[in-house]
Parts: structure tokens; C-alpha cells; sequence
């Protein structure tokens, strides 16, 4: 079932769409057949598309900005959203007693990458 997503304490296809979309550490997805509590995890994956959607959101905002369009400001913020949600449905549920470990290890990786990225432009520039 496409609509369904897997519950990572027992491994069924139990959790709606919407409810995994609002699954937070604070208002975790509870799951109908184990009762297990998991919420959307943070990976180094989820963390970059994240940052890459805010950079060209952020680019098309300033130009949709200087166009005065109403329209146009509109289709970005519709476009920021929908690959919010995006983003957030694609990242697999996590158990909620290991989410702060996952967490600050996708933040050390991605926080190392970027370092290792910038060094590599200023360097190399
Ligand atoms: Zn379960």
C-alpha cells in the first residue's frame, strides 16, 4: 500500500501519510498494530535537501520579489511548501527512543561535509 508507511518497530505498512507528515520527536506517529512511537528522522540526505530547497526557494524569492508578481511569489512559496512535504514523506520513520542519536549524527556528518566542501571551494579558488 502506497498510502502506508512502514512502521520501524514492527516492520508493518501501518502509518497513514498524514499522520507520518506530522510525526515529530514532541507529537510522535503512533502506531495502530505494535502501539510502538516513531517520528520522521533527520538524515544527513533529509538535512541537504533541505538546504538545497531553501537556497533556490530563497533565489527564486528574491526574483519573483524584484518582478512584483503576486502570482509568481505565490508558485514559489507553493513550490517551497510542496518540497517541504516532499522531503519530509520521502525520510523514512524512525523509533522515537533512538531519534536523538540519529540526530545529532546526521547533523556532525552534514556539518562535516559542508566544512570539507567550503575548505575544498576556498582552496581551490
Ligand atoms: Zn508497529
Amino acid at each position: 500500500m502506497a498510502t502506508l508507511h512502514r512502521c520501524p518497530h514492527c516492520g508493518q505498512d501501518t502509518i497513514a501519510r498524514l499522520i507520518k507528515l506530522t510525526a515529530r520527536a514532541k507529537s510522535p506517529a503512533v502506531c495502530p498494530a505494535c502501539g510502538g512511537r516513531s517520528c520522521t528522522g533527520i538524515t544527513p540526505l533529509s538535512l541537504m535537501a533541505l538546504f538545497a530547497l531553501i537556497l533556490v526557494c530563497g533565489t527564486l524569492l528574491r526574483l519573483a520579489a524584484r518582478t512584483g508578481n503576486r502570482w509568481s511569489l505565490l508558485a514559489v512559496l507553493a513550490l517551497f511548501g510542496g518540497g517541504f512535504i516532499y522531503v519530509t514523506w520521502r525520510t523514512p520513520l524512525v523509533k522515537l527512543e533512538r531519534y536523538p542519536l540519529q540526530r545529532a549524527i546526521a547533523i556532525s556528518i552534514t556539518v562535516a561535509l559542508f566544512a570539507a566542501g567550503g575548505w575544498w571551494w576556498f582552496s581551490g579558488g
